[in-house]
């Protein structure tokens, strides 16, 4: 530490009285802060004294307790708190030293600070000194160099606390040690401002610490092990609210609205089977037989399905969309682009080849008489099965009777847009996701669903190969994609950005390579595809790669939603560097789909370790939840995966990814007691209630609960 942050806040501020503080009282109010103090508060996220508490330390400090001089040795760290007897600036030692002689009823003992000119005017025979650092020997006398110090003015206050306790992420004139007062001065009065959640059996049997003491001894640990246990308990409390607000929004989805019961029989059963020209894979059967369970009750399903890409979810959900269908109910499949929502009703047109089933897919093409006439077909119930982009079909079409939204976000978690679906109309609602959820969020940001996993490929796939290629190696590489192309396979070629001008112009531009392939493969068919361009135009680029007709599709990440061409067997990802590990696997998702062997060529030029840890697990792995779960690992939840976005707040301590225990714990007690009380309006569970609402607000419904 500088000699100048130790000077800096120095003087302990006189203790106040207790005017009684509650736990939204505005910072403002606190005694050592007003107007401007809260205003910086403010910009650190905190505005009341709840917020405040739960603004936690970064880092600790366990200054040892005050010991007699007479007591101190050589090697030791110590506190001392002594009065200062004498000063002495000796401008010509070198380095230049201010020492002061200090003492207490035990001994005395001399301080040097090196350079510590600046004293002068700080320190005065006379004043009461709070030092503390390591002893060290002069002419066989205890001495201490360059120690932390304090003076201290009132007698009221405890010196040996003075340097212990919280280090504060700071900003401007509210310092660390600021903000550590402010905290101290609260936590006089705790009774005031931290309710008791859980009574003690319940604290004994989970070996969790009180909540007051928690918050004592997070903000001023007395030792190592007691902030072991704050830490273990606040975790457990912010997890176990996170999830008991989980699971009253739960609650509320599946007691508060009805849906259609949708019955399945052996009849039914068999029909729908007889459209699969192959026998489904015991995870198919497994999230299907969930599936059935969650429909034939009159509880909305809230159902997440995940599983790779290729792993056969379309199968599993057109089985769930058949199954209402055969109830009379309409179906609505929302996809995020309209290139996915062909490629759905494309997929789906395969198994419903002469079925009666009223099917229609909608996109934003669609305009004018025609449209209108659909729209009014679908509202009286003419149609059976809707394909449309997510957009379409939430907004502009109202169902006659729709008993399931099947919803396919691929890797775009849409969940608020699920929930605006679900206000509308009260349909039972399948989330297909090719992300693969690593288990910890599956718990947290989408702790409220139920999920299925399809964990296995349907066989028959061919192997996917993916290796790194330098810029050293490029040749070599499409030399190897020109004999596959020769063999009559088809490639994909996937840049990061449209054009270079979006960007620093690092990027390598889709349509400038586009360019350069068609002279490198200057005897095959070299097509186009980009999100800017026009929707018919994909159109017409996609289908002519389906048929054969274009062999190498060059595009920007577009084709990453829904492109299914088995006789693609070739993948090139250009810096492949700019991607996360998630797209890298959803982009790769796209070749294997057949029976052949596939090459995937990450092109990447680069020395960064990070990124070649990246790359190799790429080069490892073709298991999307490995994948998922390196990917968190190396980059931490991170924004896609923030909870905040799913109407939740920030976790502030706990840590999904290290505290899994322990958010399998709360987790497990938190569903117990909504089954036990999910309105908790039992007596002990008074003060949970009041905190879920505090900490969510409106966002689970609690308060309209009651
Ligand atoms: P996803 O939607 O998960 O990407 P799909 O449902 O589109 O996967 O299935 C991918 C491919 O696997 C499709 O060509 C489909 O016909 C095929 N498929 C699905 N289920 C099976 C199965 N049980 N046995 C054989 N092939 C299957
Ligand atoms: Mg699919």
């Amino acid at each position: 530490m500088s000699a100048g942050s130790v000077i800096e806040g120095a003087v302990i501020m006189t203790q106040v009285k207790n005017n009684k503080v509650k736990p939204d009282t505005s910072v403002q109010f606190l005694k050592g802060v007003g107007l401007a103090r809260a205003k910086m508060f403010s910009s650190l996220g905190v505005e009341t004294v709840r917020g405040l508490l739960d603004y936690f330390p970064r880092d600790w400090n366990f200054a040892p307790e005050v010991s007699p001089i007479k007591d101190i040795k050589p090697g030791e760290e110590v506190s001392i708190f002594a009065l200062i007897e004498s000063t002495n600036f000796r401008r010509f030692r070198k380095p230049e030293m201010f020492e002061a002689m200090v003492a207490d009823k035990s001994g005395v003992c001399r301080i040097v600070w090196f350079h510590g000119g600046f004293l002068q005017k700080k320190l005065k025979p006379g004043q009461m000194i709070m030092a503390t650092g390591k002893v060290g020997e002069y002419k066989h006398q205890a001495q201490l160099t360059n120690p932390r110090f304090m003076i201290v003015t009132d007698d009221s206050v405890d010196p040996s606390r003075q340097f212990s306790g919280g280090v504060y992420p700071a900003k401007g004139n509210l310092t660390s040690r600021r903000i550590k007062h402010i905290i101290r001065r609260v936590l006089n009065n705790v009774e005031d401002v931290v309710d008791e959640l859980f009574d003690e059996d319940f604290r004994r049997r989970l070996n969790l610490i009180d909540r007051r003491s928690a918050y004592r001894w997070i903000h001023d640990p007395p030792d190592e092990d007691k902030l072991k246990k704050a830490k273990r308990r606040l975790k457990f409390d912010e997890l176990f609210l996170m999830q008991a607000g989980l699971g009253v929004r739960r609650y509320r989805l599946r007691h508060y609205y009805r849906a259609v019961k949708c019955v399945c029989t052996d009849k039914i059963d068999k029909r729908i089977r007889k459209r699969f020209p192959f026998l489904l894979t015991d995870d198919q059967n497994e999230a299907i037989k969930e599936i059935v369970s969650d429909m034939g009750g009159e509880k909305p399903m809230n159902r997440l399905l995940q599983g790779d890409v290729g792993s056969g979810k379309t199968v599993v959900a057109l089985y769930a969309a058949l199954l209402v269908v055969a109830n009379k109910r309409q179906v609505a499949i929302m996809a995020p682009t309209g290139i996915l929502a062909n490629q759905h009703f494309i997929s789906i047109e395969r198994y419903l080849r002469k079925s009666k089933v009223r099917r229609i897919c909608i996109t934003g093409g669609l305009s004018g008489d025609r449209r209108k006439r659909i729209t009014g077909d679908i509202e009286r119930g003419r149609y059976d099965i809707v394909v449309g982009t997510v957009a379409l079909l939430e907004r502009d079409i109202d169902f006659k009777d729709l008993g399931l939204v099947i919803v396919d976000e691929q890797h775009k978690f849409g969940v608020r847009q699920r929930q605006g679906i679900r206000k509308k109309v009260m349909p039972h609602c399948l989330v297909m996701t090719a992300t693969p959820i690593p288990r910890t969020l599956a718990m947290t940001a989408f702790g409220d669903l139920d999920v299925s996993v399809i964990k296995h490929c349907p066989p028959g796939r061919g192997e996917v190969t993916t290796r790194w290629v330098d810029s050293k190696n490029k040749g070599k590489a499409e030399e190897f994609i020109r004999k596959r192309l020769k063999a009559g396979n088809q490639a994909y070629f996937v840049y990061p950005r449209i054009s270079s001008s979006d960007t620093s112009g690092e990027i390598k531009a889709a349509t400038e390579e586009c360019h350069r392939l068609k002279t490198v493969f200057s005897e095959f068919n070299v097509g186009l595809l980009h999100g800017r361009m026009p929707q018919r135009d994909k159109d017409r680029i996609m289908q002519q790669f389906r048929r054969g007709k274009v062999d190498v599709l060059v595009s920007t990440v577009v084709i990453e939603v829904g492109v299914d061409v088995p006789n693609a067997t070739v993948m090139v990802i250009e810096e492949a560097d700019k991607f996360g590990l998630a797209t890298l696997h959803q982009l790769r998702g796209r070749i294997g789909r057949g029976q052949a062997k596939s090459w995937c060529f990450l092109f990447a030029q680069t020395d960064n370790e990070l990124t070649r840890d990246r790359l190799d697990v790429m080069i490892r792995s073709n298991d999307g939840f490995e994948i998922a779960e390196q990917d968190l690992k190396i980059r931490g939840p991170g924004e896609l995966f923030s909870t905040r976005q799913h109407g939740l707040p920030d976790l502030k301590i706990a840590n999904i990814i290290e505290d899994y225990d322990l958010l399998v714990m709360a987790r497990r007690e938190a569903f117990k007691l909504i089954e036990d009380d999910p309105r908790l309006v039992k007596k002990g569970h008074l003060s949970i209630r009041k905190n879920l609402i505090d900490k969510f607000g409106s966002a689970i419904g609690l308060a309209d609960v009651g």
